[in-house]
């Protein structure tokens, strides 16, 4: 990292389970999806990453953080096992490690954001959703 991007810091709410995410795309212009899974859906989640980014997990109490997978079982969901919140997920490729938060864990969410765009990855296969994933998904520097 040449220069230093804005940056913007999340976590659950009970504290435990924090991030920092850096990206130079000015939030109105994010991509923020409204992810259709059944996951994502009870949780109310939207899902951000900007590839030109990068994200940082800061686990403040690691006996909290819990990971879930499902579906393909591809990335880790991260939730804090205290106060029940998800904050994001991880997945580690053999490109590297990627991650979301949920745009919802944002401590000041800035006032100008996109509209959330309703997404459905149901027909994916494995691959497909790794690629992706790769592709469309931040950088993370510090995994959890
Ligand atoms: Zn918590």
């Amino acid at each position: 990292m040449g220069k230093t991007l804005p940056a913007y810091q999340g976590s659950c709410h009970c504290g435990a389970i924090g991030f920092e995410l850096r990206s130079g795309i000015p939030p109105i212009n994010w991509s923020i999806r409204a992810c259709q899974c059944s996951f994502c859906r009870a949780h109310g989640a939207l899902s951000m990453s900007e590839p030109d980014g990068e994200l940082r997990f800061e686990i403040r109490d690691r006996t909290r953080l819990r990971r879930y997978r499902f579906g393909l079982r591809t990335a880790d969901f991260l939730l804090c096992g205290h106060c029940g919140v998800y904050v994001g997920a991880v997945i580690a490729t053999e490109h590297g490690s990627f991650g979301i938060v949920n745009l919802r864990t944002l401590s000041d969410a800035p006032d100008d954001l996109a509209d959330p765009v309703p997404v459905d990855y149901d027909s994916e296969d494995t691959g497909a959703r790794i690629e992706r994933r790769e592709e469309k998904w931040m950088p993370v520097t510090s995994m959890p």
